[in-house]
């Protein structure tokens, strides 16, 4: 397959490109890095299967040659970077999605979104199944990001309707592993940094609100098992073992031997309470599950954070 992945150059895009390349597919990868970044994707420019485009996908998006599938991941996904780019996240979700749809309506070529569990809002019903319409305050700060991925499933729904087009939706849970920018603001990236550099955890509110954390590598798999399959979804991508904040904190100091404290910090609004996919649709219909466990999944990133220690005290959210 010759595969459009839009977002390429950022912590998933470029784990999927990698996935991709690996078992012989080519690459054409589309990114603005607005919050991607170049080093993520350094290693794949000499490989004859990888094609970078720095595009933006608001604007029109062309592939010369032939496309199988789009894979559309282009979007902020960080509170702190959606919250800092509301705009932009606003447009990348509505007019990007419409683009990188039009892409694949023109090749005839397999469409898989990048959705979100911000679909399903402040969560009324728990555990989350994919019947479930959700509770999203649609003038919230966090609005920007999770209506633009609302509408981005109405309109990639439409266009699977209107015009045929092969659309997969994939709602993607809290995901972590190597790759994530130290200083992105998401709970996991800000723990390790702050435990490797011996600053205090920051727990937003009283740190019991949970979160279901997946390791990249099996998120990856589903996507590619979405990417295969001419399944519509949506599907929850997820790991169903929930975690509260505060358990996450203490799992970190204790697997980096950090000395660090915690320290707690207002609640940022709208911040869901509790947060697990149920994923029996993805297994029965994908034949996927996630493998890895949090203590494994963490130990790799500590491990790649570690490695990257020359990036831990650039404070620089960008
Ligand atoms: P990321 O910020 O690392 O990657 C997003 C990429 O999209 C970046 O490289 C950025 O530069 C690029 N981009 C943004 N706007 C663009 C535009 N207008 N044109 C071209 N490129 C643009 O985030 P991520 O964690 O890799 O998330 C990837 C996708 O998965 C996003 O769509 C996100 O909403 C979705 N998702 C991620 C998670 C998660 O836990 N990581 C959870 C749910 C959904
Ligand atoms: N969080 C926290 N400290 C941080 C960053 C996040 O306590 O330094 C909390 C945040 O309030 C939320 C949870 O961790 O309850 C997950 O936050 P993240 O931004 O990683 O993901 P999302 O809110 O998008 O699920």
């Amino acid at each position: 397959m010759r595969v459009a992945v839009t977002g390429g150059g950022g912590f998933l895009g470029s784990h999927l490109c990698e996935a991709l390349l690996q078992r012989g597919d080519s690459v054409v990868c589309l990114d603005n890095f607005s919050t991607g970044d170049p080093e993520n994707i350094a290693h794949l420019l000499g490989c004859p299967s990888f094609e970078f485009q720095h595009a933006d996908v608001c604007e029109t998006v062309e592939v010369p040659g032939r496309v199988d599938a789009v894979a559309h991941l282009a979007s902020p996904a960080s509170p702190p970077d959606y919250l800092r780019q509301p705009l932009e996240t606003l447009a990348v979700g509505s007019r990007g999605t419409e683009n990188a749809l039009r892409l694949a309506l023109r090749h005839n070529a397999r469409f898989v979104l990048a959705s979100t569990s911000e679909i399903y809002g402040d969560p009324l019903v728990h555990p989350q199944e994919e019947g479930y319409w959700g509770n999203v305050n649609s003038i919230g700060p966090r609005s920007v990001y999770d209506e633009a991925k609302r509408y981005a499933e109405a309109v990639s729904a439409a266009y699977h309707r209107t015009h045929g087009v092969d659309v997969g939706i994939a709602r993607i849970f809290n995901t972590y592993g190597p790759r994530m920018r130290p200083h992105d603001g998401r709970v996991v990236s800000s723990f390790i940094t702050q435990a490797l550099t011996g600053e205090p955890l920051t727990i937003y509110g009283d740190g019991k609100q949970t979160r279901s954390f997946c390791y990249v590598d099996d998120l990856i798999r589903g996507l590619l098992a979405l990417l295969d399959s001419r399944e519509l979804g949506p599907f929850n991508l997820g790991n169903p073992v929930e975690h509260t904040v505060l358990e996450l904190a203490e799992l970190v100091l204790a697997m980096t031997g950090s000395p660090s404290e915690v320290k707690h910090h207002p609640l940022p609004a709208d911040d869901p309470v509790r947060r697990r996919p149920v994923i029996s649709r993805a297994r029965d219909v994908l034949g996927w599950a996630p493998g890895t466990s949090v203590t494994e999944g963490l130990s790799r990133t500590i491990a790649y954070f570690k490695e990257r220690s020359d990036l831990l005290r650039t404070s620089a959210v960008a």
